[in-house]
């Protein structure tokens, strides 16, 4: 197990032209963990992998990737790392099919080119020309690609995006298997459910900088408040409530009989509420505690929407 990180990004700066497209990104990706770059878009997501792949050069700043220069040293590094080329470097009359068995057998070890080509649900395509696919197939493909020569390291720029629920599901299937046989991930989206399901790691991105990173439940943890919910009678005395509650919290009716409660979630939160009902001769009906989500998280951050 290597101890050095698998990327290792410093204060990159790209522009094009007059703009800026990162601005000053720190970021490190882990050995053997799925990370998630998550970002609206536009926020310099594919730039930055872009540079890590090798295909930009920094303007300031540094990359490593498993511990070389991505241009530099591009030689050393093409055998050890995938990426998911969306269509670029594809003979697009080339049998779909051919095409991985090629990209296989420049490898010393490659997967298995059936298995992997009946997992992303590709057996269909075998003789088809790439132009021919549909999107979500040369997608498929483009991942099979990238995994083929089982990589230590894999770059995936928005791998799910246009894809049918059960391709999405399949995909993010390979992409938990990679990591189970220790292979590094970065994957870029900007669905927000994609890196709370996947990732290890989520990295924000917006406007060029990493403005957030930890696990999923470390980001919507962090200074987070949750909330609580429940049902009674309308018209509760909130005031008696909120003298019990720690300071800081807030409880409001936003509808007759509909009760909401913000405040750091812990048991004693519970604990408090409960009690109070139960002074109050109240049953709270659909008690429910809802944590935040990486979107809030996001919103908390920008004031804006992951999606926008
Ligand atoms: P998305 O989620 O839409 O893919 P992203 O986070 O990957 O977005 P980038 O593609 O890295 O963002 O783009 C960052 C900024 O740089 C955007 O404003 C984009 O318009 C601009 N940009 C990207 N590539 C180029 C280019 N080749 N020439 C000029 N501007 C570019």
């Amino acid at each position: 197990m290597h101890a050095d990180p698998a990327v290792e990004v410093t204060g990159l700066v790209k522009r094009y032209g007059d703009k800026t497209a990162v601005d000053g990104l720190d970021l490190t990706v882990r050995r053997g963990a799925i990370t998630a770059v998550l970002g609206p878009n536009g926020a310099g997501k594919t730039t930055t992998i872009e540079t890590c792949e090798g295909y930009r050069r920094p303007d300031a700043g540094t990359v490593r990737v498993l511990g070389l220069d991505p241009v530099a040293d591009a030689r050393q590094l093409r055998p050890r790392v995938g990426v998911m080329l969306q269509s670029g470097g594809v003979y697009a009359g080339a049998r779909a099919v051919e095409m991985l068995r090629h990209t296989a057998r420049l490898h010393a070890d490659p997967l298995d080119v059936d298995t992997l080509v009946e997992r992303l649900g590709l057996d269909s395509c075998g003789r088809t020309s790439y132009r021919r696919l549909s999107g979500g197939q040369q997608q498929r493909l483009a991942l099979a690609m990238a995994v083929v020569g089982r990589p230590e390291l894999v770059f995936l720029d928005e791998p799910t995006a246009g894809l049918d629920p059960q391709a999405r599901r399949a995909t993010w299937d390979l992409v938990r298997d990679l990591r189970r046989d220790g292979v590094s991930v970065v994957v870029t989206t900007h669905h927000m459910d994609e890196a709370e399901q996947l990732a290890d790691r989520v990295a924000i991105v917006d406007r060029g900088r990493v403005i957030a990173e930890g696990s999923p439940e470390e980001l919507c943890r962090d200074g987070a408040e949750s909330s609580l919910h429940f049902e009674g009678p309308a018209g509760l005395d909130l005031g008696s409530l909120l003298k019990v509650l720690p300071d800081g919290s807030s409880v409001a009716e936003p509808r007759p009989g509909t009760y909401r409660i913000e405040a750091p979630l812990d048991p004693q939160l519970l604990a408090t509420v409960t009690a109070w009902c139960a002074s109050s001769g109240v049953m709270p009906e659909k008690l429910t505690v809802q944590r935040r989500s990486l979107e809030d998280v996001f919103l908390d951050l920008t004031g804006r929407d992951l999606r926008s």
